[in-house]
């Protein structure tokens, strides 16, 4: 068994993670049957990875909770269409996005709570009026 130390959302704290597949956390997506994921075992939630990159299991970052995730998509409905249709660079997106909510860097996949995803995505519908 592959553990790995990681942030999981749903237990509030670092957690001994464990390397899994697609076949356990969606066993009904036979196409994602193959996929490496790290799960907490306490909470039953889990992380996906950089799967295509030559460090395949590479979490994509902290384990969220099903409302985190959600929360995170609806971020991305705002985001990702302001960086695709060249209204802006992604990078200076995130940029911004990261100014304004004071942290170093901005990574959705690093959110930790519904809280935080609220306060980028009211920031992400700001810069989307100013843009
Ligand atoms: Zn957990």
């Amino acid at each position: 068994m592959t553990v790995r130390k990681l942030f999981c959302c749903g237990c509030g704290a670092d957690v001994q993670a464990r390397l899994t597949d697609g076949k356990e956390v969606y066993p009904h997506r036979a196409d994602l049957g193959a996929l490496p994921f790290w799960k907490c075992d306490a909470c039953k939630n889990f992380v996906g990875c950089h799967h295509k990159t030559s460090d395949r299991t590479k979490p994509l970052g902290c384990i969220p909770t099903p409302a985190i995730k959600a929360a995170r998509q609806d971020i991305h409905k705002v985001i990702d269409p302001l960086w695709k249709s060249g209204r802006v660079g992604r990078r200076e997106l995130y940029g911004m996005i990261a100014h304004l909510t004071g942290v170093k860097e901005y990574h959705t996949a690093e959110i930790r709570t519904v809280e935080q995803a609220r306060e980028v995505h009211r920031v992400a519908r700001e810069l989307e009026a100013t843009l």
